[in-house]
């Protein structure tokens, strides 16, 4: 599933192509996504200017001429793939490979730029969804979403007001949009990993009774910067059919530090252990029980 750094590589990948292009044409060949598409969905986009490509959490936010934004989210399996209206050779192969995928190309966009995005969804959990930009801040999808964990708002003191009392583990702390936004399974285990903190261990302890952080706390604050901005750096994971829009696989998985390393030696410098797997609320943990406490 993609996580906060694949959709910032996505949003990196398609912004030179949609930012500052008009929607000259929307194909629609699926409309029951997640949500069914709304019925003016073609409509409000067809000769729109996109003027900003952001991001939130794990929603892409396409700013609109009209005053609209759009907002799109991968799901589980979702993916862009950007190709060319004029056909040199090496984007030839990509008109190859998106007639192979061309079934679940449920969405195409057609831009003044000349590219054509397709959004493919095999098990069609993305959704798009088209909000007016005055109704963004309380759009039930993004208004109890937490910090993002690049802005300046997210810091040891938020985190730790966020974790204050709370008696679950730091791992489904973590994994809890609310309190931080855009993490998933891998970078939560990669960052409790970095911070070297034992995703068993609860949650309040990273705070004093009243919500002063700790050392513990500054440690996954910059634990979780650390993380992302690799994976970022690195394109993003390429886990299952996630994909750069350019159809280039990320590199990301090559640097997991514990994620899907069960029995591997510990990554960390001067550590014995060895990455153990655990399951908590139903997914899979990896950690080091030596240096993570
Ligand atoms: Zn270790």
């Amino acid at each position: 599933m993609p996580e906060l750094p694949e959709v910032e590589t996505v949003r990196r990948g398609l912004e030179p192509v949609m930012d500052g292009a008009r929607f000259t044409k929307v194909d629609i060949h699926r409309r029951d996504l997640r949500w069914p598409l709304p019925k003016d969905f073609g409509e409000r986009l067809q000769g729109k200017t996109v003027t900003g490509l952001g991001r939130r959490a794990k929603y892409l936010l396409a700013d609109l001429s009209s005053g609209d934004v759009l907002l799109m989210h991968l799901g589980m399996s979702g993916s862009f793939h950007v190709f060319r209206e004029s056909g040199d050779k090496k984007l030839a192969r990509y008109y190859h490979e998106r007639e192979q995928h061309a079934a679940h190309d449920h969405i195409v966009f057609h831009m003044s730029s000349g590219a054509i995005v397709t959004f493919n969804d095999p098990r069609r959990f993305g959704s798009m969804k088209i909000v007016p930009r005055g109704k963004l801040e309380t759009e039930p999808l993004l208004e109890k979403l937490g910090p993002e964990p690049l802005g300046n708002s997210f810091d040891a003191a938020t985190l730790a007001r966020a974790c204050k009392g709370k008696k679950t583990s730091l791992k489904a702390a973590l994994s809890d949009q609310r309190v931080v936004a855009g993490l998933g399974n891998i970078y939560v285990c990669a960052a409790l990993h970095r911070a070297l903190l034992s995703p068993k261990r609860i949650a309040s302890t990273i705070a004093s009774k009243t919500g002063v952080p700790n050392e513990r706390a500054e440690r996954l604050v910059e634990g979780i910067r650390a993380v992302l901005n690799d994976a970022i750096r690195a394109g993003g994971s390429s886990l299952r059919d996630h994909k750069r829009p350019d159809g280039e696989l990320g590199l990301f998985q090559h640097h997991f530090r514990v994620y899907d390393r069960e029995g591997q030696k510990c990554v960390t410098p001067g550590c014995r252990g060895t990455v153990k797997r655990i399951v908590q609320n139903g997914r899979s943990t990896f950690y080091c029980p030596v240096c993570q406490k």
